[in-house]
């Protein structure tokens, strides 16, 4: 492979020919793809890593082309699910790597297999659900991960070496309960997201070099409007439910079958056992009750006052309700129960 298209990155000393070479024979999966998983992925695919995998349950609409880097216009029209927009801009990015857009949602029957076999996470998720669950199947297989978030113009990041630091259980024992500010309530800016994918691509890049003595080692958090920066220093807690006692209760705990998405006045509903819909099929009985779009990976249908979007592993978006109880009379009547 001719490495001319890295030769500003290989001049710095810290990378050179030797990194250059390690970082496309290295891999990474992003979990999420919105603001910052874009972000992520963009800057990790012009860096020349080998293998990158992009996992996300969503779909790109209008509405997240204020922040959500690789994404157009057209992809919104066509309601394309964002791993695979993302796979197709990121392919023409940088041939070199072989980018895998995944279609799905991270839960605890697929997290360990989705991720197994990486040498490093990225969390590019909105919510602490998945964060959670993240963390554990880190912990079991042992791999780092770089946990990141965003909201109005303040961003969060802390990088994880399972054993060896703080993991995300050490410093917040439990899941945020109750109302929390998110994207819904406190909207979210472009340069937050820039700050925070920064930093996470620095140190994931340190990490695939093998330079751990280079990483931050802290929970720094900034804010780009009023400039205020902080940084704590956890400490590995040897009581810590994930790694010090091993209760990977997140990856134990039967799926979920709602999650209110953030920001989008939507619910995912997903089926209680894996399947495979025939579209096709859906698409015919669907387009007796509205108007029907889709694509390869999925129909939607616009079903006054809700919007259904239905994917080929059953999950289904149900837009113009926060209520699971409203999204899973909407499931249950146009997709099965
Ligand atoms: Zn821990």
């Amino acid at each position: 492979m001719l490495l001319g298209k890295y030769s500003r990155q290989m001049l710095f000393q810290p990378v050179g020919a030797e990194g250059q070479q390690k970082l496309l024979a290295s891999k990474t999966v992003i979990v999420g793809c919105g603001a910052l998983g874009t972000a992520q992925a963009n800057a990790l695919v012009r860096a020349g890593v080998g293998v990158l995998r992009i996992i996300d349950r969503d779909y790109v609409e209008e509405s997240n082309l204020q922040r959500q880097a690789l994404f157009d216009e057209g992809d919104a029209a066509q309601r394309l699910p964002k791993a695979v927009a993302a796979e197709r801009k990121l392919r023409a990015i940088n041939s070199d790597v072989r980018v895998e857009g995944v279609v799905a949602d991270l839960e605890s029957r697929n997290a360990e297999d989705l991720l197994r076999g990486f040498d490093l996470i990225l969390d590019g998720t909105d919510n602490f659900e998945t964060r959670y669950l993240m963390n554990d199947a880190a912990v079991k297989l042992g791999i780092p991960w770089i946990y990141g978030a965003v909201v109005g113009s303040y961003g969060s990041t802390m990088t994880i070496l399972p054993g060896k630091t703080a993991c995300l259980r050490c410093v917040f024992p439990d899941p945020p309960q109750g109302p929390h500010e998110s994207c819904d309530t406190a909207g979210v800016i472009g340069p937050a997201v820039a700050w925070v994918a920064a930093i996470q691509t620095a140190e994931a890049m340190k990490l695939l070099l093998g330079r751990t003595n280079e990483l931050h080692q802290s929970l720094q958090s900034f804010d780009v409007w009023t400039n205020r920066l902080e940084r704590i220093h956890p400490r590995l807690n040897p009581d810590c439910p994930a790694c010090g006692q091993h209760d990977l209760a997140f990856l134990r705990q039967a799926v979920s079958h709602y999650a209110r998405l953030c920001g989008r006045d939507a619910v995912q509903v997903r089926p209680p056992h894996p399947v495979k819909l025939d579209l096709e099929q859906l698409r015919r009985r669907l387009e007796r009750l509205g108007s029907v779009r889709g694509n390869d990976f999925l129909l939607n249908c616009a079903l006054d006052p809700y919007e259904l979007t239905i994917f080929s592993d059953g999950r289904a978006i149900v837009k113009g309700t926060g209520d699971p109880a409203v999204a899973r009379g909407v499931y249950a009547k146009y997709v099965g129960s």
